[in-house]
């Protein structure tokens, strides 16, 4: 909806690019047509200067060898030939009179000869003269000034032509060239656009569609492939989460209902204390579970979202697994399992949460102990690998079957074979948190009926801090 509504086409990226396109090429062709035309002018100007000293110098001559007389009959012949309101000549002598001349009616207003040693040109606009006029002053050797006015004319229509072709030849070009963007820009955002109907098909129906590589070029199968990559994680979370809440509202409803059924139970007919007092007991022993199985979900994302810090303490491993053991001997006694520790004698230093690694040693043991047959063994031990630390808890219990150990780890995950335990399926999650939240990772080998080993890797303080 916001989209659409902010689609209009001066917004979109082919028409700013096809902008952005004729703004440069514009600027590009009219510094290149300046550079032409100035070039040419300063072309045109040199002829045209030259043209007027060598007729300058040819006067000169014909003055010293054949007098005014002559140079002034050659001053009229010359501007007749041309056109009189082309050009015209004229003999100054140096006290300012005008000696010779050709027929000057057509020029009024033309400056007074300032006296000169030197040869000037000029350029200015005379009344009744359209264009402008190129005006030389060459002084004789007898002090006298040759001058010779000439119309820029030519000139000034030839760059006047020029400038109009230029006018014409950029607006075709601009309109062209903007065609030809336009196309091009849309070309290069079909990808896109693909890939946005692509994302708004996907929303509407199922996650479960991709954006299929097109030929648009790398850059935008990269974004179909990020983009298809992105959907696979949003699917995967979708499902997890859909998981998590089924399995939430599995495990919260069968407490609950049974918590229910017992305030049901006292409602309806008169009980004896003992039959109240277990009732409530029973009420209290559910509701822990619905708390532990909170807890343990909170503090599950919690470590994974990082929102809660790990104390970065240094710690002897031996330390928690012997006090680990400590506590879960009577219960494999209870149970008629032999649980041992085999640990060196060194010490094996890391740094982490003492707390949190308790939990995972406990859920490891407890699982081991929980899933092993009465009679069986359960050993945890510890070595040193490179720079892990390994705390291995291995039993000879029921085993995990081979597709189920992938699954182990995910939330709310339980074994075929160990529903009739109790238990969330969120104890080895918590425990994969934490230990990845310490920078290792945990392992698994099981073979079923035969036994299962855990092995948790740890790294091990570096000797360099
Ligand atoms: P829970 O023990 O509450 O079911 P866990 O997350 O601790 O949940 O374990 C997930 C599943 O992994 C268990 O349901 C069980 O099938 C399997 N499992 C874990 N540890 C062992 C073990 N030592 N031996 C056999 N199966 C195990």
């Amino acid at each position: 909806m916001y989209l659409k509504k902010k689609n209009n086409f001066f917004r979109t990226l082919a028409f700013r690019l096809t902008l952005w396109y004729l703004v440069l090429f514009s600027i590009l062709s009219i510094a290149i047509f300046s550079i032409m035309y100035f070039s040419l002018i300063s072309h045109f100007r040199q002829e045209m200067d030259d043209e007027l000293l060598d007729a300058a110098k040819e006067f000169e001559d014909l003055y010293y060898t054949h007098g005014i007389k002559a140079l002034e009959e050659e001053f009229q012949r010359e501007a007749r030939s041309e056109g009189l309101k082309r050009i015209f000549f004229r003999l100054v002598s140096p006290k300012g009179e005008v000696e010779a001349s050709s027929d000057l009616s057509s020029w009024h207003g033309l400056p007074d000869l300032k006296l000169n040693k030197s040869t000037i040109f000029q350029t200015l606009s005379l009344p009744g003269h359209l264009h402008k006029i190129r005006l030389l002053a060459k002084p004789t050797e007898d002090g006298h000034i040759i001058e010779i006015g000439a119309t820029l004319k030519d000139d000034e229509l030839l760059t006047e032509k020029y400038r109009r072709t230029f006018g014409i030849a950029l607006a075709i070009m601009l309109l062209c060239g903007g065609l030809v963007g336009w196309l091009v820009a849309k070309k290069a955002m079909s990808g896109v656009e693909r890939i946005t109907k692509a994302a708004m098909r996907i929303g509407k129906h199922d996650l479960k569609e991709r954006v299929p590589l097109g030929n648009e070029g790398q850059e935008i199968d990269e974004l179909a492939f990020a983009f298809n990559e992105m959907l696979e994680r949003i699917e995967a979370l979708v499902k997890e989460l859909k998981e998590v809440t089924d399995h939430v509202a599995h495990d919260l409803r069968s407490p609950i209902t049974r918590i229910r059924g017992i305030a049901e139970t006292t409602l309806i007919g008169e009980q004896d204390l003992n039959t109240y007092r277990e009732m409530a007991a029973t009420v209290i022993e559910e509701s822990d579970r619905l708390v532990e199985m909170i807890n343990t979900m909170l503090e599950i994302s919690q470590t994974d979202s990082g929102v809660v810090e790990m104390l970065r303490e240094k710690l002897d491993l031996r330390e928690i697994i012997s006090e680990a053991v400590e506590l879960f001997q009577p219960v494999a006694e209870d149970k008629q399992i032999n649980l041992k520790s085999d640990l060196p004698s060194d010490p094996v230093v890391i740094i982490g949460d003492k707390a949190k690694l308790q939990r995972v040693v406990a859920n490891l043991l407890d699982n081991a102990i929980k899933y092993t047959k009465p009679g069986g063994w359960v050993t945890i031990s510890i070595r040193k690998d490179l720079s892990w630390a390994i705390i291995e808890v291995a039993d000879n219990g029921i085993g995990i079957k081979k597709e189920e150990i992938p699954r182990i780890f995910e939330r709310f995950y339980r074994g075929d074979k160990s529903r009739s335990t109790p238990g969330h399926g969120l104890g080895l999650s918590l425990a994969l948190s934490i230990v990845r939240a310490h920078g290792g990772n945990i392992t698994v080998k099981s073979v079923v009926h035969k036994g299962s080993t855990f092995s948790v890797f740890l790294p091990l303080e570096s000797p360099i801090k």
